[in-house]
């Protein structure tokens, strides 16, 4: 037997952490994952750490896995402009005043009393449709369901 079967190979890198070596951890100053000096540890696990990005001296916290939350596809980074020329795109025949007894499509446009011209862009249900206004906004209405 000369040789060994490298079991020890299988630890993780996480034992071996060192003082003064560098890990990621999780900075509440910086509110992300940055690399961290380790400070103390206790066996192989870091306790304090200082973000190297903003000097903050803290308790360890071990990176979370951030599933970044996909940025909502919504309106946020589009102007009401934006968000009322894209209805637009999708709309179809002549606006009529907004009644709840009308069974809109989409594409569909129509007026509001309160908010004004709209299209609508979405059937969120058999009874609710969304409807895009010319302010941008995003509204949900009533609509009539009939049996056909
Ligand atoms: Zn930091």
């Amino acid at each position: 037997m000369s040789k060994r079967k490298p079991v020890e190979e299988t630890e993780s890198k996480a034992s071996r952490v060192e003082v003064g070596a560098h890990v990621d951890a999780s900075c509440g100053k910086c509110k992300s994952v940055t690399s961290h000096i380790v400070i103390a540890k206790i066996d192989a696990t870091p306790t304090r750490v200082e973000c190297r990005v903003c000097a903050a001296v803290h308790a360890y916290r071990a990176p979370r896995r951030v599933v970044k939350t996909a940025p909502t596809p919504r309106a946020e980074s589009r102007t009401p402009e934006a968000i009322w020329q894209d209805a637009m795109k999708r709309a179809r025949g002549a606006a009529v005043p907004y009644s709840t007894r009308e069974n809109y499509a989409v594409g569909a446009r129509l007026t509001h009393a309160s908010f004004g011209d709209g299209v609508v862009t979405r059937l969120s249900s058999p009874t609710v449709c969304e409807v895009v206004f010319e302010t941008g906004a995003v509204k949900l209405l009533m609509r009539e369901l009939r049996g056909t």
